[in-house]
């Protein structure tokens, strides 16, 4: 294995993990911030599920065993300093979503007692910014695993929870925040800045 390709590894699981404590203290938090309104169903249970394959399970698989061997292809060594910069990039997006969306974060689709319309931050210019940094988190993975399976299946299972979230969580927050939020649509783009 060449350096940039053992770099490349070790800066997916890296990513992977800094990305989960991130999300940690704001998971606890959201145990204890009650829910006035649920839409989490079966559907929205198996997006989640299938994502941690996508993104946790056949990756890591392939970073300890090097399987499915027969979908291995040889490294390009810039991938790996690419790569590196887009984790980077969609760790510290991550970290901004969680901090302007704060106590009105919720793993699935919820509205809290005290749900605040949040159009700051990087909230300003799109509506779906995690999504946005899970869809950089899956071009990274596949620049960073030289395996045709375990490299885009992060892609594949992050814009499969946007695709399947969005139109749900827009009527949801159109249902909530009615003129206030079509407003905030009006004014921003789904997921690219400045693409309408
Ligand atoms: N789609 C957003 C948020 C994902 S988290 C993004 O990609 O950044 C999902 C939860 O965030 C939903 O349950 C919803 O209640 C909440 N939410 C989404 N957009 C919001 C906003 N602009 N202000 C406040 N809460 C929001």
């Amino acid at each position: 294995m060449t350096v940039p390709a053992i770099v490349a590894e070790n800066v997916w699981w890296i990513c992977v993990v800094a990305w989960f404590l991130l999300r940690l203290p704001h998971h606890i938090r959201a145990w204890k911030e009650p829910v006035r309104s649920s839409h989490r169903d079966w559907a929205d249970w198996t997006v989640l599920t299938i994502m941690v394959m996508t993104n946790g399970l056949i990756p890591f698989v392939y970073v300890v065993a090097k399987v499915p061997a027969f979908a291995n292809y040889r490294f390009v060594d810039a991938f790996a300093w690419l790569g590196s910069a887009v984790f980077l990039a969609a760790l510290y997006l991550f970290y901004r979503t969680h901090r302007d969306l704060g106590r009105n974060w919720s793993m699935s689709l919820e509205i809290r007692e005290q749900h605040r319309l949040v159009s700051d931050g990087v909230y300003t210019h799109v509506r779906h910014p995690m999504y946005l940094a899970f869809i950089l988190w899956g071009v990274a993975q596949t620049l960073l695993l030289p395996n045709w399976i375990a490299g885009p299946a992060g892609l594949a299972g992050a814009l499969m929870l946007y695709l399947f979230r969005f139109p749900r969580e827009e009527r949801m927050m159109v249902q909530e925040f009615g003129e206030q939020y079509r407003a905030y649509m009006q004014r921003t783009a789904r997921i690219v800045p400045w693409i309408h």
